[in-house]
């Protein structure tokens, strides 16, 4: 035998260690894993082994003793063998020198991305100790891990540094027992794995006051003979009802957590045995229809408690949770609680998502992974909802779920929940008011960035502020919060008065200068009044906003000088023209600003616009396309987002000049696209130079789209050479 093949036959029958064997023992129980799956878990144990080589853990023991229970706190769980090896995997890229692509090139991505999303997570400290903080903590947590199954590995990895606590010095043990209670035993809770957060929860309490854990590990040794004899009194003629029915049963005595006691002791302020007294007894059958059979020999044996029956399996929880509820009055008129569910419903009751994620395994109709996904929703719903106020609740309802929010630090450590997009600007506003009002800078994680640029997930954002500065119309355009754009809005109405008399006086100052002859300013400033107003300011505010025009002042004031205003040019008649089928100019919901439009690039409705604030001339309106933007930004003009104030539908004029080779019967085949378009022709002028036919065309358009298809339409005329829009 070539000894290549030998050693291959040596390796796989050498006996694999005991430890893998408890791993395998507990993944088997409940269906059996494949010979490729048991390789491939062999595969994952010797790596992680390998790759923790040397390493020890603060008790010092072998660090892969970690990762290995980790391992087992998932296969009791029953997880995928990918899952498993995530378990396995879990510290590598943080604590050796494996990377993703290692695992992935050895393992497939799968297993990569989720020791990349614990490794990620684990990456993010809870810093602030608030009720609030650690609630938002844990959406982000949700929001960071787009896998469910990096939660779960990364509360099992946390569930086993609780357990091997007690190597750890008292601060650092004080500290992560806070955390799990505060984060990791909510966020287990949330995700129905009840089992596991009762764990964590009494690590806890042993941790944070070993007093009373002592007393209670005390208190229940001592009642608990006592407590079984009475169980196995009460559940007696349980048995033997099911026996004759032969409806197959187990029946437990509910073992309570420690924690839990003592949250009860403490919040109702009762003794122990008051509360340890209540019993409580689970009965677990194969089938729904078995539950109800069950249900009916229990109230057939003991008095109900009326009020204390609920039905979960006709009405499940939020969270899936099934089971029938029911107390009754036990021997010597003791109350029993009692839960009646099958295997899957109790699974699903401890295990929560967990169970979830296996029962959703094998069976992927896609109604089930739609159920699945909608329970999730559900649940991170719930997440949302819970402890918020109204307002809170309001915004939730606009923010489409996780994938939507980001969640990110301030250089305290406090949570701020965003909207995915937002940017150092609406975190500004998010922290107060004031300081997004006076932004001037953000840091993201320590350097610099641009006040548009969109902020992630678990990001620590710094605000740099000036006392001088004051919010702008620019932001408007990458904001996203209503909060930052209500503030904005609400400070820019705040100031358009005052910058309306400002612009008002430049513009007739302006005026004035052209005018000197007239003695225009001192004519107007004399005759506010007899303008129609009760002060100098508010003419200048009427100017400034456009309600007030240079032109009716001249012809108010200067009757003469007005018919010189009125000999124009034809062109200027045209964009006159059809300017006027709007009202007007909307500067980011302010309407009535000093508006005029800029020459080189003519806008007309339906174009796409911006406004540039100028001393002197308001805001100038440009075609969003005007190539002179560029050097308009370049000389720090203040950008404004306009839009046009259109009433209804209404034709708009456009001009159209048509560059095309001279042919017979071209002006035809123009004219005939307007006329299958449904296009007026205003006027038409042209001539032929060289033959070359210049035409221009003023016709009258709905919209950009229907100006567009035609458009389209001339392009494919024959001979056409240019279409352009003047
Ligand atoms: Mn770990």
């Amino acid at each position: 035998m070539p000894t290549e093949l030998l050693n291959k036959v040596k390796t796989r029958s050498k006996p694999r260690p005991q430890k893998f064997q408890v791993l395998l023992e507990k993944l088997n129980q409940r269906a059996a894993l494949s010979p490729t799956e048991e390789d491939f878990l062999w595969e994952v144990y010797l790596y992680a082994r390998d790759a923790h080589r040397g390493q020890r853990r603060q008790s010092g023991e072998s660090y892969f003793e970690h990762p290995y229970q980790t391992a087992l706190i998932l296969a009791d769980l029953h997880m995928d063998p990918i899952t498993i090896a995530g378990g396995f995997l879990h510290d590598v890229i943080e604590d050796t020198n494996v990377n993703f692509a290692d695992i992935a090139e050895k393992f497939g991505d799968d297993v990569a991305q989720l020791v990349e999303g614990v490794t990620k997570i684990s990456g993010i400290t809870f810093r602030n100790r608030q009720e609030e903080q650690a609630d938002n903590f844990r959406k982000m947590l949700l929001s960071v891990a787009t896998d469910i199954r990096v939660l779960i590995i990364k509360l099992a990895d946390r569930l086993h540094n609780m357990q091997t606590l007690s190597s750890l010095p008292p601060i650092k043990q004080r500290r992560i027992a806070i955390e799990t209670r505060d984060v990791y035993a909510p966020l287990a809770h949330r995700l129905g794995m009840f089992k596991l957060k009762s764990e964590m929860e009494d690590l806890v309490l042993k941790a944070l006051d070993p007093d009373a854990y002592q007393f209670l590990e005390k208190k229940i040794s001592e009642k608990r003979s006592e407590r079984e004899k009475y169980i196995r009194v009460f559940t007696q003629p349980i048995e033997k009802a099911l026996a004759e029915q032969s409806v197959k049963a187990q029946i437990f005595g509910r073992p309570k957590n420690f924690y839990s006691i003592y949250k009860k002791m403490k919040i109702r302020n009762k003794p122990f045995e008051e509360i340890y007294d209540l019993l409580a007894i689970r009965i677990i059958v194969d089938n729904k229809e078995n539950c109800y059979a069950v249900l009916g020999i229990v109230h057939d044996l003991f008095i109900p408690v009326m009020d204390r029956f609920k039905d979960y399996i006709a009405n499940h929880k939020v969270n899936f949770y099934q089971s029938i509820h029911t107390t009754v009055f036990g021997p010597s008129g003791r109350m029993v609680e009692i839960q009646i569910r099958t295997t899957e419903m109790n699974d699903i009751a401890e295990e929560g998502i967990a169970a979830h994620w296996r029962y959703k395994e094998g069976r992927d109709k896609p109604d089930d992974v739609d159920k699945y996904v909608k329970w999730l929703r559900d649940l991170i719903e719930v997440l949302q909802t819970e402890s918020s106020g109204a307002k809170d609740f309001m915004d939730t309802l606009k923010i489409d779920l996780f994938k939507d929010e980001i969640f990110v630090f301030t250089p305290m450590g406090d949570l701020i929940r965003l909207p995915k997009g937002a940017t150092p600007v609406d975190f500004a506003y998010e922290v107060h008011t004031e300081i997004g009002a006076r932004c001037i800078g953000a840091k993201v994680d320590g350097k610099m960035v641009p006040l548009n640029s969109e902020i992630r997930s678990g990001q620590t954002i710094e605000i740099i502020t000036s006392e001088t500065h004051r919010p702008s119309y620019a932001w408007l355009k990458f904001v996203t919060t209503s909060k930052a754009i209500g503030a904005i809005k609400r400070y820019l109405r705040k100031t358009q008065f005052e910058e309306s008399i400002t612009l008002g006086k430049e513009i007739l100052e302006k005026e004035n200068q052209r005018n000197k002859t007239l003695r225009f300013l001192k004519t107007v400033q004399d005759s506010f009044e007899d303008m129609g107003f009760s002060e100098l300011d508010k003419l200048y505010a009427a100017v400034g906003s456009g309600v007030l025009t240079v032109p009716q002042i001249y012809a108010k004031l200067f009757p003469q000088k007005q018919e010189e205003l009125a000999k124009r040019d034809i062109d200027e008649l045209f964009i006159e023209t059809a300017r006027k089928s709007i009202k007007g100019i909307k500067v980011q919901g302010i309407s009535n600003l000093m508006v005029s439009f800029a020459k080189c690039c003519n806008p007309i409705p339906g174009d796409e616009i911006l406004g540039f604030v100028s001393r002197g001339r308001g805001v100038i309106v440009h075609r969003n396309d005007c190539t002179n933007i560029p050097s308009l930004l370049e000389e720090n003009e203040r950008l404004l987002d306009v839009e046009w104030d259109i009433e209804g539908t209404q034709a708009f004029l456009v001009k159209l000049k048509i560059m095309a080779q001279e042919r017979k019967k071209f002006l035809k085949d123009v004219t005939d696209i307007m006329a299958n378009t449904d296009t007026n022709i205003i006027s038409i002028d042209g001539d032929v130079d060289e033959s070359i036919i210049h035409l221009t065309l003023v016709i009258q358009v709905e919209n950009l789209r229907h100006l567009n298809k035609i458009f389209l339409k001339l392009q494919n005329v024959q001979g056409i050479i240019s279409v352009e829009r003047k």
